[in-house]
């Protein structure tokens, strides 16, 4: 499903499992927060991205497939690498003596690994054990959950098994694990079928470590006998004193009525008609959890939570032999059992004729209702399982319909106007059986048919028509690339991996297929050649859409109303659990809600925490990682270059300085950079430009980049071209940057309108699924520069500029056109260019030539002059209200105004408030899914924000309270160590090549030198207890001085105005 599915991430983690996962699974806990390795990146698109590396070619059109161009890569005609060295083996005997018995093995080439399939003998466990040069290790438990009901079962399972188990009897050995180990993913996923616990890390004996404790808390759980983990976890009634109302507490339950607050989850659930698993939600309606019993909780546990259920992956450079003994230790401890025949995925059956479905979402009552409306088609492709062949064809298939703008199906939809953006996936292939989703949100009510005989209409063209053949080789050059390269950003490629081969292997296929790409290519290639495109996809559009009367339309009609009227719902239901309650079970029910927050606030005892093992300071390096960096100068444009291994690829950025841009331009910079990819050039059509990048390039980005300078009153502000390419494509990839750059003409104002309605769209939709980013944005407006640029470019102004200018396209458009070209001007030339070159010497050395020609090529002006700009943004608190059951609240300050001065603790201090005392009170007994802080090093300002919050003035006073805390802290050496680990985990997050030469640029446009770097690390290795009393001050001015910003919804913002009069400025925004 694209459905519903939804992605359940916490804000650290979103943005990663929106790419890699396909949106299939919740991943619901947070990867840390790296302060220091990078600087907060700040493009309009994301503005808080807390992925550990820069997401690469992140773009708002990725989410039609991994494949896309400019999420991805180009193709290789790279010789393969010589056969890898032997692997250290596990020998037959030694596997036997362990348990285990060898059930295939093979070396696949695609990722150098050698992998072997084991049997526990005694359960029936599975175990894939692949072994490579790769440090990055990974390993990861799976089970197979297939829900009965909506309520939740797996998912609230899963966040509870990471609750404390036998071996590690505290509240939550995983946020141990976040704060002090050096793991490079710690994280867990609730699928519509499985669960799956994975962990990363590239130092051996964390790693080990990380395994132990999620081999015990998914086996041995302490949630199956404590009864409060599954009332914290899931649900339960919280009274506070007899006399008030009953409430709904939970932290799934409240993560849950978060993803029911957005159409597009709406949306994707109602397209799941089935009357197997798939018909269900995994993650939980919000309506049917609290129906859910602890009895069935367990029993779901006892069932599913079992060796012989599970499929097992360890991946990396590490000894295979330990791999079989840690795992014998528990998996010994169990009998063989049926509960992998009971967990087995049926296939639902094709219905005879479509369906249709009407649903409605929680809309705001601004605008105009009847241009609200949703409509989505849904085609479940198969029976069964695809075979692998088929399926890299659909893949292709859905690359060549929607992967780029200038793919038919998306161009056609979107040149309709009958929309304003797209919605459904295209193809998804995660599950049992395949399915194709497309339609258009931002429809008129009397267009909805229109949309759908427009969807059919263009497949049944393409079908007889067939692709061109530039198309053809664009996307299949945009899929070589991208399988090639392997790129996968901040995930680990062995988590990449797992999850390929789970896909098939939790269904009880090949596990080892999905890892070998390389003949079904080669296959697909060939019968293009051999028998044309047409009569390879031509079929596969008519046998999987048209003629295929599994068809579920789901059409989604906006409701004013239904916010407010599921809210009285809930009251309603409540206040009924109230009245038939006696007045002893209402004392009951406070004493039980007063017991769960009391073992909620108490920190676990140092004997507890001590059991979560941990490395010491002598294992962490005492160096930063080092990146190798040299600057030069090409005809006099500063080159930075980076001799890193790349695999013959070739990574390139070109940056220009934005400090000679007007003000009132600054709006239109997202889109500018939008149509410098999809306008078209005087010789190219867009269509034409866009095929070229996929066959030449590995793909093309252009995004602003905007950071405050440490020290400086004025902020870095960049325009970033992104680039990569293989080695034989190099002056292509920088011909192509010119011509985007000199060539493009901005004549489309067609084209462009449909930009603005997109963004508009986009942007709503950010506000009602990342509303933390939305506040953090706008506190930064309120308290800096660099935040304002990026906030008028991705934040509230950006939305209200997108709604003004959606009116005015139509009237102004030639005043429009010649703004971007005035931008172009602005921007664009040799002063203030810096070129960064990622690859290996061979391809620096050939580089230099193109670099040199480039350079030459660029317009020459006037030295830069800078403009100032007027940015204060009034520093009231303000309430961004928009439709929603949860809230988004923060709270930030500039504490280097207040007098703080910059030391490596502020580092570990951060992630330790985040880790204790915000992820207790306000997750934990708060009940929001997430609460955390940050503090951008170059600006000063401080941050705190809840995620997906029941609460507002409360989760305000948590905040306020952080400075008490400070004082009242007492720490041990343990946790103290633990502390410093984990941050160096995160200032060391494991990068790519390709990132490592990124942020290695970044700190020199901000002034980032290595003395600082190692000055930095000393001091958080050394980090004390007084360190943490002296940040005591920090917070409390931004207890006392910050600005607070929420976006919440009306019923809550009232109430709060109603208790602090005229607290916040309402600003209603949806
Ligand atoms: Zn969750």
């Amino acid at each position: 499903m694209e459905r519903v599915a939804l992605v359940r991430c916490l804000p650290c983690s979103s943005a990663l499992c929106r790419t890699y996962l396909n949106s299939h699974s919740h991943a619901c806990r947070r990867s840390s927060i790296p302060l220091l390795s990078l600087p907060r990146r700040r493009r309009s698109s994301r503005l808080l991205t807390y992925s550990s590396s820069p997401p690469y070619f992140r773009t708002s059109s990725n989410r039609f497939s991994s494949f896309s161009p400019r999420a991805v890569l180009s193709p290789s005609p790279s010789p393969s690498p010589p056969p890898s060295p032997g692997f250290p083996q596990v020998k037959d005997e030694v596997a036997l003596k362990l348990g285990f018995q060898k059930v295939s093995e093979e070396f696949i080439p695609e990722c150098k690994s050698k992998a072997v399939l084991f049997r526990h003998i005694k359960t029936g466990a599975q175990v894939m054990s692949v072994s490579n040069d790769d440090e990055n290790k990974v390993f990861g438990i799976v089970f197979r959950t297939p829900p009965k009901d909506s309520t939740g079962i797996p998912h609230i399972l899963e966040h509870s098994v990471l609750c404390g188990s036998r071996k590690y009897p505290l509240k939550e050995p995983f946020v141990e694990l976040l704060k002090g180990s050096l793991h490079t993913f710690l994280n867990a996923f609730t699928y519509p079928d499985r669960t799956c616990y994975p962990v990363a890390s590239t130092n051996t004996k964390d790693f080990y470590n990380l395994v132990d404790v999620y081999l015990d808390a998914v086996f041995f759980p302490r949630c199956v006998e404590d009864f409060q983990i599954f009332q914290q976890e899931g649900w339960h009634f919280e009274l506070n004193d007899p006399s008030e109302d009953i409430t709904y507490k939970g932290v799934v339950f409240n993560e849950m009525k978060g993803v029911y607050s957005q159409p597009d989850n709406i949306l994707g659930r109602a397209a799941q008609q089935a009357n197997t698993t798939y018909g269900v939600d995994s993650g939980g309606d919000p309506r049917v959890i609290p129906k859910l019993t602890f009895e069935e909780f367990k029993e779901f546990h006892r069932k599913y939570y079992h060796p012989s259920n599970s499929r097992i992956w360890f991946y990396g450079n590490d000894d295979p032999n330990e791999r079989l003994r840690i795992l014998s230790e528990y998996l010994d401890l169990f009998d063989s059992s049926l509960a992998s025949d009971e967990s087995r995925i049926e296939p639902q059956t094709l219905f005879s004729k479509p369906i249709r479905i009407v649903e409605t979402y929680p809309a705001g009552e601004g605008g105009d209702l009847k241009k609200k409306h949703m409509v989505c088609l849904n085609w479940l492709l198969s029976d069964k399982p695809l075979d692998l062949e088929t399926e890299l064809t659909l893949g292709f298939l859905n690359h060549l319909l929607l992967g780029t703008p200038a793919s038919p199906l998306r161009k056609i939809l979107l040149e309709s106007r009958l929309g304003d953006a797209i919605v459904g996936g295209g193809v998804e292939d995660e599950l049992l059986q395949p399915q194709f989703s497309i339609g258009m949100k931002g429809v008129s009510e009397d267009d909805i048919q229109k949309v759908e005989e427009l969807v059919t209409s263009t497949l049944r063209k393409l079908a007889e028509e067939g692709f061109d053949t530039d198309a053809i080789e664009a996307s299949m050059n945009t899929i070589e690339f991208s399988l090639r390269e392997n790129n996968t950003g901040s995930f680990p490629r062995g988590l990449s991996l797992m999850l390929q081969s789970i896909g098939k292997w939790i269904y009880d296929m090949d596990p080892f297929e999905p890892l070998k790409y390389e003949k079904p290519l080669q296959d697909l290639k060939s019968r293009i050649a051999k028998e044309g495109s047409k009569s390879v996809f031509s079929p596969l559009i008519e046998k999987f859409v048209l003629n295929n009367p599994h068809q579920v339309t789901v059409e989604m009609q906006p409701d004013p109303e239904k916010a407010a009227r599921d809210e009285a719902t809930e009251k309603q239901i409540l206040q009924k659990v109230k009245a038939s309650m006696t007045t002893e079970d209402l004392a009951e029910l406070t004493q039980a809600t007063q017991e769960l927050r009391l073992k909620q606030e108490t920190p676990d005892p140092p004997e507890a925490l001590k059991t979560v093992p941990s490395l010491s300071l002598q294992d962490i390096p005492k160096e930063p990682i080092h990146v190798p960096s040299e600057v030069g100068n090409i005809n006099g444009v500063k080159v930075l270059q980076h001799d890193l291994f790349t695999n013959d690829v070739l990574y390139t950025e070109i940056v220009f300085n934005m400090n000679s841009l007007k003000q009132e331009l600054l709006p239109l910079v997202p889109l500018f950079c939008q149509s410098l990819l999809e306008m078209g050039t005087k010789d190219l059509t867009f269509v034409q430009l866009n095929q070229l990048i996929g066959r030449k390039t590995g793909g093309i980005s252009v995004y602003p980049f905007t950071s405050s300078v440490r020290g400086k009153e004025d902020p870095c502000s960049h325009m970033v071209v992104r680039g990569k390419a293989m080695a034989g494509h190099i002056e292509d990839l920088y011909d192509l940057v010119n011509s985007i750059l000199q060539d493009v003409q901005f004549s489309d104002q067609q084209r462009f309108k449909q930009f603005v309605s997109q963004s508009r769209a986009r942007m709503e939709n950010r506000l009602r699924g990342s509303g933390h980013g939305i506040a953090a944005a706008r506190m930064d407006a309120k308290l800096n520069a660099a935040g304002w640029m990026s906030e008028k470019m991705g934040g509230l102004s950006y939305l209200e500029f997108l709604r003004t200018l959606e009116e005015r396209v139509d009237e102004d458009w030639d005043d429009i056109s010649s703004s971007l070209e005035e931008i172009r001007k602005s921007v664009f030339s040799k002063q203030g260019c810096l070129i960064n070159v990622t690859a290996d010497r061979k391809n620096l050395v050939n580089a230099e030539k193109v670099v040199s020609k480039f350079v030459d090529l660029l317009p020459t002006s006037s030295p830069v002059a800078k403009i100032a700009w007027n940015f204060r943004v009034p520093s009231a608190n303000e309430a961004i209200v928009i439709p929603t059951q949860v809230n988004y609240v923060g709270k930030a300050a500039n504490i280097y105004d207040a007098g703080y001065q910059l030391n490596g603790s502020a580092y570990v201090i951060s992630k330790y408030i985040s880790n204790t005392w915000l992820w207790d009170r306000v997750r934990v007994s708060g009940g929001a899914y997430g609460g955390f802080c940050d503090f951008d090093t170059h600006s000063g300002v401080f941050s705190f924000l809840s995620y997906r919050d029941p609460n507002l003035l409360k989760t305000l006073d948590v905040y306020d309270g952080t400075g008490d805390f400070l004082r009242e802290l007492q720490i041990d050496d343990d946790t103290l160590t633990k502390a410093i680990i984990g941050t160096i985990g995160d200032v060391d997050a494991y990068q790519l090549p390709d990132a490592k030469g990124y942020s290695s640029m970044l700190r020199y446009l901000l002034g980032i030198t290595e003395e600082e770097r190692q000055r930095r690390r000393e001091e958080i290795l050394s980090t004390s207890l007084k360190d943490f009393k002296n940040f005591t001050d920090a917070m409390e001015a931004v207890k006392d001085k910050g600005v607070v910003v929420a976006v919440a919804s009306p019923e809550d913002v009232d109430a709060a105005n109603k208790d602090r009069p005229d607290f916040f400025q309402v600003n209603k925004a949806l």
